[in-house]
């Protein structure tokens, strides 16, 4: 009897044991072939500007250096694609450290109202050439909210950026706070942009995932904005919502936890019904 048992359970050990392996290897398939599928996008992303800066230099090189407007505009437009690699790389940097878990949250109290302001004062002369109006209700009193500052600026300059890029000329942005629960409020950045295709919305915060693959390349995106908005909201464990009509615009909202003031006062009182 007892050695039945033992064999019964050895068997058993090992079956458990090689089940456990083939999962190891499975998560380990996964994990490579998410890191290819991640790298084959990235190279992607890189070589358009790579090349167009590529063009520019060589351009130069062919002679184009004798004429000095010519040098001038060729240097400052090569100088932007080399901006826009940075911007790329640095979307990279933060998509893989929310991704392997390595960013911590510097949690705080702070007046979400300023960071919507700095983030508008920021943005003034993008949204400036496309004759966008944003539109924020300064009347509010402070919305304490307890959150990383840095990372809520992160991400509402994200969806603004967007709101712009894909909003239309002579149109508007707005930013709104309401109440969202006793315990949460809402921001809200809504355009009247060209607006989102029902079908593409349950994809839209994937990594690299674009609605018009050419017509967003031309605007210069890293295709990483909605998939850094959404780690960071959910680091949070916060939530981020889409609305969008095509041809009549998008909004954005996601949620904060009320903060008391470091005087005392909750946000609750103070925030626009
Ligand atoms: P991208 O760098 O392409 O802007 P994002 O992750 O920020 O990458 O956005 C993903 C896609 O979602 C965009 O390519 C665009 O098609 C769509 N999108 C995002 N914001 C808006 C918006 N406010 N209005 C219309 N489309 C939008």
């Amino acid at each position: 009897g007892q050695v039945t048992t033992d064999m019964a359970t050895l068997s058993r050990e090992v079956e458990k044991f090689a089940e456990g392996k083939k999962m190891e290897i499975e998560a380990l398939k996964m994990r490579d072939s998410y890191r290819k599928e991640f790298m084959g996008n990235i190279s992607h992303e890189l070589k358009t500007p790579l090349f167009t800066v590529q063009g520019y230099i060589l351009t130069l090189l062919d002679g184009a250096m004798k004429d000095k407007t010519v040098r001038k505009k060729y240097l400052s437009r090569a100088a932007k694609g080399v901006e826009r690699l940075i911007y790329i790389v640095n979307d990279l940097d933060m998509i893989t450290r929310l991704e392997t878990g390595e960013l911590r949250l510097k949690k705080e109290n702070f007046d979400v109202i300023e960071v919507v302001q700095n983030v508008f004062d920021l943005l003034e002369m993008k949204a400036a050439k496309k004759n966008i109006t944003l539109i924020f209700d300064t009347d509010y009193e402070p919305v304490w909210v307890r959150a990383d500052r840095e990372k809520i600026q992160q991400v509402l300059t994200n969806l603004l950026v967007n709101s712009i890029k894909y909003g239309k000329h002579d149109g508007t942005t707005e930013v709104i706070i309401e109440n969202f629960s006793k315990k949460r409020v809402v921001v809200r950045v809504t355009d009247n942009g060209e607006g989102i295709e029902k079908v593409h919305l349950p994809r839209l915060f994937e990594r690299f995932y674009r609605v018009d693959k050419s017509g967003s390349r031309k605007e210069g995106g890293s295709g990483l904005g909605l998939a850094i908005v959404k780690h960071l909201i959910e680091a949070h464990k916060e939530k981020i919502f889409v609305e969008s009509v095509p041809g009549l615009g998008s909004e954005f909202s996601f949620t904060l936890k009320k903060a008391k003031k470091p005087g005392g006062v909750t946000a609750e009182t103070r925030v626009a019904q």
